[in-house]
């Protein structure tokens, strides 16, 4: 049987982050993932600096031979109709890609890891726990992203009750030809908003990568959405015609409607696993860090005692950090002249420079106005 201070069951960012905490501060640490790094994930690869300011990233190790695309300027609007183009004097977020970036953060973390073996059952042990009959920690890590499998042990019903984001993206390399019919620039994602105001699709060029994808808030016809926008986007000239036509598809949760249960004894919920992305723009990296940031904190002050009552801290600490969650409670829904009213107001909104500029890429897309958490 192997034993550690810290089991965590996933190696994404989350993880990786919280490891990178608990090594420095001396604790024995394992990463469990079903997967071999480096893998891809299901992800449109944009960072803000505030990510790169946590992570201490040290920018010019990085860009070492991997992908990190400063951005400065957007392109917003709602699909098919006025584009609005918003600039900066600097780069206000960075594209990378995930294949490169989580492989980066888990060999960085200097953390133990078993690599390629899923976590199959969870087993109480005295005091701690046993994981896939041959793992012993006092405290297990719930990192595996939205269907981790941890969050089921904490009561989550994966998939069934929860209101999740769905969403479908490709990335790819372009060929020489694709790169001549791609008129995306490097440095400047576009957004479009869907009509409904229930999702928006993106664009984004990260050097001869091309990232194209689109989230709503329900998975309806989520295939149709997809192949309109990507149809649109052709018609303008915008994006290859003969771009990949399998898309993977993905879920989470946004942070003030997930209702999981995040603490227990010996467990704790991170990142995509406790639902944490941020409810305009979907960005998940961000909360993803920050909240093994805020787990390191009480982990550590609790001195290696792992009752729940120990770890409750770290609740109210994403609650000052994220804001309060709805527990499950539906938001008011708006009646139907209300939903035109809003619909008609955001078209108008989303058509003007201000509007674009200071709510929809400063606040929505950038969160500039939460300083970055120290790490
Ligand atoms: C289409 C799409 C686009 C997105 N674009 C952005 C973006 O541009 N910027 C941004 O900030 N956020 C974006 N997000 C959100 C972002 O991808 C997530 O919030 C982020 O990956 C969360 O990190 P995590 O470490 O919590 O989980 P993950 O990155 O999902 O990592 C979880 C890890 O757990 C492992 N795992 C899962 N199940 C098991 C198991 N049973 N056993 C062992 N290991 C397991 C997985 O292999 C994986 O390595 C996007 C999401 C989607 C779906």
């Amino acid at each position: 049987m192997e034993s550690c201070d810290v089991l965590i069951v996933g190696g994404g960012p989350a993880g990786s982050t919280l490891a990178w905490k608990l090594r420095t501060a001396g604790l024995d640490v394992l990463i469990l993932d079903k997967k071999t790094f480096p893998r891809d994930k299901t992800c449109a690869g944009w960072i803000t600096p505030a990510v790169v300011e946590t992570l201490k990233l040290d920018t010019a190790d990085y860009a070492r031979g991997r992908v990190f695309q400063p951005i400065r300027r957007f392109v917003t609007g709602i699909i098919g109709g006025k584009e609005v183009h918003t600039g900066y004097d600097a780069p206000v977020s960075y594209g990378i890609r995930r294949f490169e970036f989580d492989d980066y953060l888990l060999q960085r973390c200097g953390a133990r890891v078993a690599l390629g073996e899923p976590f199959k059952n969870l087993k109480h042990d005295g005091d701690g726990w046993v994981v896939n009959d041959k793992l012993r920690a006092p405290l297990v890590i719930g990192a595996g992203g939205h269907f981790c499998p941890v969050a089921r042990y904490l009561g989550a019903n994966l998939g069934a009750d929860e209101q999740i984001v769905a969403a479908q993206e490709i990335e790819f390399e372009m060929s020489a030809a694709q790169q001549l019919a791609c008129n995306v620039a490097e440095d400047r994602p576009e957004l479009y908003f869907c009509d409904d105001l229930k999702g928006y699709g993106w664009i984004f060029r990260k050097g001869n990568f091309l990232n194209i994808g689109l989230g709503r808030e329900d998975n309806h016809k989520l295939a149709e959405h997809v192949s309109s926008f990507c149809d649109g986007l052709k018609q303008r000239g915008r994006i290859p015609s003969d771009i990949p036509t399998k898309f993977h598809g993905h879920a989470y949760l946004l942070y003030p409607l997930a209702p999981r249960q995040l603490v227990d004894d010996g467990l704790l919920l991170i990142g995509d696993a406790a639902g944490l992305a941020y409810p305009q723009s979907g960005e998940g990296i961000r909360p993803a860090i920050e909240s093994a940031i805020l787990a390191a904190d009480t982990i550590l002050a609790a001195r290696g005692n792992s009752r729940r009552a120990q770890l409750e801290p770290y609740v109210a600490q994403l609650t000052a950090r994220f804001g309060k969650r709805l527990h499950g409670e539906a938001p008011p829904i708006p009646g139907r002249f209300a939903q035109q009213l809003k619909q008609t107001l955001a078209n108008w909104l989303l058509r003007r420079e201000w509007f674009a500029r200071h709510v929809v890429i400063d606040r929505w897309f950038l969160h500039r106005q939460q300083p970055p958490l120290p790490g």
